[in-house]
């Protein structure tokens, strides 16, 4: 009898595997790659915890023979098994120094996403939820650096100070650089670092994309990347043209944002985060208007101690 093919997990090189995340890895799960040579690497491991032993059995592994867990980045929907993985092996933990701090202290984590009073303690209990657990990184790497099993570090910030991506041999683990839609949703995230990282991207000469959430890509790549550069630039127009000829808060912008979707839009996003929609939504249209800030096409004012936006003509 042959061995047990298991849909989710697929072969991407000798050393390279690919394990699908639960739920098509949308929120709270992203896809996992396991990297197994010399040493085994789980990057990015929150695939979903019966996905994630299953696709070690099959190279004939479990949880404790884990030598490093490498983050692209601080979000739950990446970490949320990391705890798992530290009860059970005594593998190491890596993250760029940028996002040590979220990993490292709740109250840090929970800050870099601006929520108020009333929603904070929903946030908070999510998180917890989802897995959650403050933890000291054993080692932070900066841009350029060389990791366990040769993966070179691409620094890319905007989705998050220290959001990176893992490169070897022309294909790249991507992490939420996953060219689906642009995520810019913390106080931490920055549009003209995110355009940056992209351009960046641009210039290595990829084979693949593999990315943590939607699907890796094989195909004309800079094209790929030229989309998702340019979606960035529609999203900021739209955002733009949104403004009316007198200044907005953010919360009446953001609303005109949301009743621009169409009812099937608007459903998606409910199903994703809930109530926690608007204000993701929120904290993106004020990092779309600080880069229309930056490139001096809107201003802020302050009214009755409220900030407002306006176009400059
Ligand atoms: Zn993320
Ligand atoms: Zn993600």
């Amino acid at each position: 009898m042959g061995r047990k093919i298991i849909s989710f997990i697929q072969e991407i090189t000798e050393s390279l595997y690919w394990i699908q995340g639960e739920n098509n890895a949308t929120f709270p799960y992203c896809h996992t790659y396991l990297y197994n040579e010399d040493v085994l690497i789980v990057f990015d491991p929150n695939c979903g915890k019966n996905r994630l032993k299953k696709g070690l059995a099959q190279l004939g592994k479990t949880l404790s023979d884990i030598d490093f867990v490498i983050n692209s980045h601080f979000h739950i929907d990446h970490i949320g098994t990391n705890y798992l993985i530290k009860k059970k092996s005594a593998a190491k933990f890596l993250i760029h120094e940028a996002d040590r701090i979220a990993v490292e202290n709740f109250d840090a984590y929970v800050a870099r996403y601006g929520m108020d009073r009333q929603l904070e303690p929903q946030w908070r209990a999510t998180l917890k939820m989802l897995g959650y657990k403050e933890m000291t990184p054993d080692q932070t790497f900066n841009e350029d650096e060389l990791l366990p099993g040769n993966f070179q570090v691409v620094h890319t910030p905007g989705h998050s100070p220290g959001h990176s991506c893992f490169l070897k041999s022309q294909i790249l683990l991507s992490g939420d650089i996953d060219l689906t839609s642009p995520w810019v949703g913390n106080l931490s995230s920055n549009v003209a670092d995110y355009l940056n990282s992209l351009k960046k991207l641009k210039k290595l000469k990829l084979n693949m994309i593999l990315p943590s959430h939607g699907v890796p890509i094989f195909d004309n790549i800079p094209h790929a990347l030229d989309k998702f550069y340019q979606r960035f630039l529609d999203r900021e127009e739209k955002i733009y043209n949104l403004l009316p000829n007198h200044p907005v808060t953010l919360d009446e912008l953001t609303k005109r944002l949301f009743r621009s979707y169409s009812k099937n839009q608007q459903k998606q996003l409910e199903r994703r985060q809930a109530f926690f929609t608007f204000h993701f939504g929120k904290i993106s249209c004020l990092n779309f208007l600080q880069h229309l800030e930056l490139n001096g096409k809107v201003k802020k004012i302050i009214l009755k101690n409220e900030e407002y936006w306006e176009k400059i003509e």
